[in-house]
């Protein structure tokens, strides 16, 4: 039977849960995540517990906050004003964008956390940085990557032709 390697595009069905057993984040009910298995496009501590699964398995990743979207390490939330960001751009909390350095050397992500009507609540780590990660997974399915999926780092879709469509 067909075990999940690197450069194999996966879909699963999943469930993420923190400590305290509330659900963070579920795809079950809606569409199942599709990713490219070796190009860390999921967390490490879950990808790294997927390889070697086969279709129709299940099971339960914790995944320790080192090993998934890291430990906090910012400054903290900050409050913006609005007036920071462009008058089109909608802000919505769990929006991530790239923000420039003071000191000019690059951009760095940052999260927005909460929006109200003059500010704006960003966070330099990501929104689950910090957390415990409890996954349930069920494997439906999978296949070796295209060429191009290969090349972009990326699924493009289950049933993708290995077309480019976005
Ligand atoms: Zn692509």
């Amino acid at each position: 039977m067909t075990q999940i390697a690197n450069d194999m595009i996966v879909e699963i069905h999943y469930t993420l849960r923190d400590d305290e057993n509330n659900v963070i984040d579920s795809s079950v009910g809606d569409q199942p995540l599709v990713y490219l298995h070796g190009h860390q496009n999921i967390v490490p501590g879950l990808e790294r517990e997927l390889t070697g699964k086969a279709k129709g398995d299940k099971v339960q990743v914790r995944v320790e906050a080192a090993d998934g979207y890291g430990e906090r390490k910012g400054p903290g939330p900050q409050t913006i004003s609005t007036e920071a960001f462009p008058p089109d751009v909608t802000l919505v909390p769990g929006m991530q964008f790239m923000a420039p350095m003071p000191d000019g050397s690059g951009h760095v992500p940052v999260w927005i956390t909460g929006v109200d009507e003059a500010s704006v609540t960003i966070d330099f780590d990501h929104p689950l940085a910090g957390q415990n990660l409890n996954f349930e997974v069920e494997i439906m399915r999978m296949r070796d990557a295209h060429e191009n999926e290969l090349t972009h780092g990326h699924a493009h879709g289950f049933e993708g032709d290995g077309g480019h469509h976005h």
